[in-house]
Order: structure tokens, then sequence, then C-alpha cells
């Protein structure tokens, strides 16, 4: 049997190769368990699961062996699927994250308890996540030297074919029809994520395709700017498994013997393994602050400005365009990630953990660690984080990475027949228009208000240690505040 998690494809699978190389019939099985998830699936992830599981299904009925869906708990499904099916082993990827992997230990014992063999295979990573360690024996903290270890490590292995045919079962087992499984969201927002995704194998294959010919050419230049197509836009393919790291290293590697645009791509995979790194080793920095005297700091609690933040009316538009963006397509571009991230955290004095709960649900990219790390780093109480007393000026980081106000007047309507010199800045305009807000917050005034606030919490730094650390690791691109 093969048990499919967070690897839903066929090509460079080594659990499906192993079974399929074993010459025994192949079970190939995914178990729906989302109350076993931590966190469960968020909306847009739900429905980026169902259509992946979707093609792959396909995929595996056109080699061979279809799919077989079965409902949780994890451990008593496999077993029941086993005793059916004779199985005597099972193949899986190991889980990249401490929540998997505790419930893969659970269905080790109760699979070996009647004596059927398990078979691990590599994480959906380049490196195991506890792999790469200090020269001290400790995990990493900082991304850099993690950075070093990470090149200085053996090359990841080449890519695996995907099986020729697979060996079916004598008979099929029972399994759900895929939509009897009600994996997509009860709330019909994700209709319109249709449009601008293509979940699956396939879909990944034809954005890595492309992607030595397109963006990677332009990749050190394109990144940082919203308004065009800069970024391999493969997250939720990998984040899914249709895509293996290796194969995006491996293609990455191939541009980069081209062009030196390519070079940071590299990096930002790397930032994906640290991310995994951290949380491995750390899996309380899902809910709580890595530098505990984060832990004092004293967050407000505005719902309505909250509510203002995920709907895209703060009245600041580059604020309001990404997370209409992510609204619409269940992504926002990274750049964009860190200015809403440090508008919630710094000028709405809001938890950080309120923004991270709200992207768990809104994107198709969504993973544990990535979100974490990303919010952690914009809140500044990450390992290696932006510190918090840089606090990103809204209509400055707009001008700088907008500058003609494109991404801008692409999700914000309001604003089209505003010119480029007042698009970041509606409230200057001799009739601002009408149907959008008035900024609900003045960013001098919150500026000041969030410097007050970290020197409480740094007051209590003898207690907790120190709040305001000295700099940060290049996240992506530049960090300058302004
Ligand atoms: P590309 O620029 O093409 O990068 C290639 C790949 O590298 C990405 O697909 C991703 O797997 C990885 N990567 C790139 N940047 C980062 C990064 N900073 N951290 C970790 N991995 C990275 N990424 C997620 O995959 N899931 C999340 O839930 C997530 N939440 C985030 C929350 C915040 C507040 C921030 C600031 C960042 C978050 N990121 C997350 C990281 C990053 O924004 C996305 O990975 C990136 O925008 C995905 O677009 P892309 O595939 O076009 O990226």
């Amino acid at each position: 049997m093969v048990l499919f998690q967070r690897d839903l494809r066929l090509a460079d699978n080594p659990a499906l190769a192993a079974a399929s190389a074993s010459g025994l019939p192949v079970v190939p099985a995914y178990i729906w368990s989302p109350e076993e998830e931590h966190p469960e699936p968020g909306g847009a992830s739900r429905w980026w699961l169902h259509h992946s599981l979707s093609s792959l299904c396909e995929g595996l009925r056109r080699a061979g062996s279809p799919l077989v869906l079965r409902r949780g708990p994890l451990a008593e499904a496999v077993t029941t699927l086993c005793r059916e099916t004779g199985t005597v082993t099972v193949h899986l990827s190991a889980p990249a994250d401490p929540f998997g992997a505790a419930n893969v230990r659970a269905l080790t014992s109760a699979l070996l308890s009647l004596g059927i063999e398990v078979r691990t295979h590599p994480a959906p990573l380049l490196h195991e996540p506890d792999t790469l360690l200090t020269r001290s024996g400790t995990p990493f903290r900082v991304f850099s030297p993690f950075w070093r270890a990470l090149l200085a490590s053996a090359p990841p292995s080449a890519p695996l074919p995907p099986p020729d045919a697979l060996r079916p079962p004598a008979a099929r087992p029972l399994s759900f029809a895929l939509e009897e499984l009600g994996i997509l969201p009860a709330h019909p927002w994700h209709v319109k994520l249709d449009r601008w995704w293509s979940p699956g194998e396939q879909g990944a294959r034809r954005l890595l395709s492309r992607l030595g010919s397109g963006v990677l050419t332009r990749y050190s230049t394109g990144r940082d700017l919203p308004a065009e197509d800069g970024t391999s836009r493969l997250s939720p393919h990998l984040r899914f498994g249709e895509a293996s790291p290796r194969q995006v290293w491996a293609a990455a590697l191939e541009a980069v013997a081209r062009t030196d645009e390519a070079v940071p791509f590299l990096r930002q995979l790397a930032w994906r393994e640290f991310a995994h790194h951290l949380l491995w080793h750390s899996p309380r920095m899902l809910e709580s602050p890595l530098n505990p005297a984060f832990e004092a700091f004293p967050w407000g609690e505005d719902q309505t400005a909250l509510e203002a933040w995920k709907a895209g009316r703060t009245g600041y538009p580059i604020v309001d365009a990404g997370l209409r963006q992510l609204w619409e397509t269940g992504w926002m571009h990274n750049r964009v990630r860190m200015l809403v991230g440090s508008f919630l955290v710094k000028d709405l004095l809001l938890p950080w953990q309120e923004g991270a709960r709200w992207f768990w649900d809104t994107l198709v990219d969504a993973c544990p660690a990535s979100n974490s790390l990303g919010w952690q780093w914009v809140a500044g109480c990450g390992p290696d984080a932006a510190p918090f007393f840089r606090i990103f000026n809204p209509v400055v980081q707009g001008e700088r990475f907008d500058p003609r106000g494109e991404y801008v007047r692409r999700w914000v309507p309001e604003l089209r027949g505003l010119p480029d010199s007042l698009v970041h800045h509606p409230w200057d305009a001799p009739h601002p228009p009408k149907a959008y807000p008035a900024p609900i917050i003045d960013h001098a005034f919150a500026r000041q208000r969030a410097l007050g606030a970290l020197r409480t919490c740094s007051s209590k730094r003898s207690q907790f240690g120190p709040v305001v650390s000295r700099g940060s690791s290049r996240y992506n691109g530049s960090e300058r505040a302004g």
C-alpha cells in the first residue's frame, strides 16, 4: 500500500516508486481525517485538496491502480484497509512537521502490532527537517548559517520518473467517491478560485516546465514588484506535494547555469526548508512567539479594525490591494504579505496570530511552517526576524514597490481614476473617491503608539531576554522600512 499525504503526485514520489518496484500489487490510499491535522485545514486548502485529489485519482487510474479514498481516524482506516487487502507493507513519505509525525508514529505502532511493515521515504523537503544542525549539534536559529549548511550538505538527488504502470490488487477495495468525503468548504467562496489555479500534478508540471525560460530569467529584479508576474506561484503545488522540492531545485539549478537572475530563487526555497526546520524543533511557534519577551506585548483587540483589515478596507491602498488579492485568488504576493502583516501588527497593534489565522483560512498555500515563520518575522518575535521597531510606512512602500500604481488599481477599482502621483495616498486628491474609505488610523500616530508599546514590553527584558534584536537576514529582497 502507498499512503498519500502531502505528496499528491506520481513523479518523483519515492514511496510510490518503491511500492511499484516491489512487484507486489499497489493499493494507493488517501485518508481524509481533518480533525487529526494541526491546525485543521482552512477553506482555501480544502478547495485545493479536493481538486488535487481529483487530479491524483485520474493519474493513478491511468497508471493502472485507482486511488482508494477513506475517512479517518487515520490508524483505524489504514489498518482496516490493510486487513481487507492483505497488505504486508505500507509505504509513506515522512511528514515534514511535528504534528504529522506524531500521527505517523501512532499509525506505525498500530501497523507493527499487526505484523505489517512500515517503510518511510523522504519528507517533502530537500533535507529531512532535523538533519541540518549547527557545529555544536543544536538547531539553527538564524537563516544565513542554515543556508550555508544547506549548500555545503549533499546535493539533493535527481528526481525520479513516474512509475510506468502499477499492478492493481486482485479485487478493487471499497472507496468513497471524492464528493462523498465532503472536503470542499461549505462557504461557496472558493468557486472563484477556479479562474486562477490548476491544482494537481499537471498544473504543477506546466509551471515547472516554464520556470527556466519564464520568471527565473528575471526573478532577481521582478520578484519584488507585485504588479508583475515575477514569482513562480509554485507555493500551493509545493504545499500539496504536486511538485517535489527536488524537482523545483533541479529546474532552478538549470536556470542558474544560464543566468544569475535565478540565484535568489534557490535561497527562497531554502527559506521554506528553514521554516520546517524551525517548526520541527519548536512546535509551539505555531501559536506562541519564539522570542518569549513578546508574550508580554500589550496587543490591542479592536475587532472593527480587524474586520476592516480582512475586508481590504483600511484606507491604505497597497494594504487593501493585497488583502483583496488574497480574497479573490487565495494568494498574495510575498512583498505585500510583509506589508499587510506589518500594518496589522504595528499600525493596528493586533496580535500576529489573528493575521496568521486569516491567512491560514484564505491562502491556497497555507502551510503551518511558512505561515508562522512569515508572521513571526513580520512581528519581530521570530528568530532572525525584522526588528519590531522597523515599521513599514504603507505609502512609501506602495510608491517604492508599485510606482505606477498598477497593482493597486488592479485590486482596488475605486482608485482607478487617480493619477500615479496620488494613487497611494488618495486622501490628498482634490476629490477623494467616495467609495473608498478614509484611513482607519493615522500612520504617524500608529507608529509612535507601536514604539511606545514596544518600550513597555522591553522594560520587561530582564525577565524575558531582549526584545530588540540588531538586524535580520534578507527575507525576500530588501527590508528597509520607510
Ligand atoms: P517564489 O518567489 O516563486 O518562491 C519559490 C518558493 O520558495 C515558494 O513557492 C515557496 O515554497 C518558497 N518561499 C519563497 N519565499 C518564502 C518565504 N519567505 N518563506 C518560506 N518559503 C518561501 N509561504 C507558503 O508557502 N505558505 C504560507 O502559508 C506562507 N505564509 C506567509 C505569511 C507571511 C506573513 C509571509 C510574509 C510570507 C508567507 N509565505 C508563505 C512565504 C511567501 O510569501 C510565499 O511562499 C510566496 O509568496 C509564494 O509565492 P511563489 O510560489 O510565487 O514564490
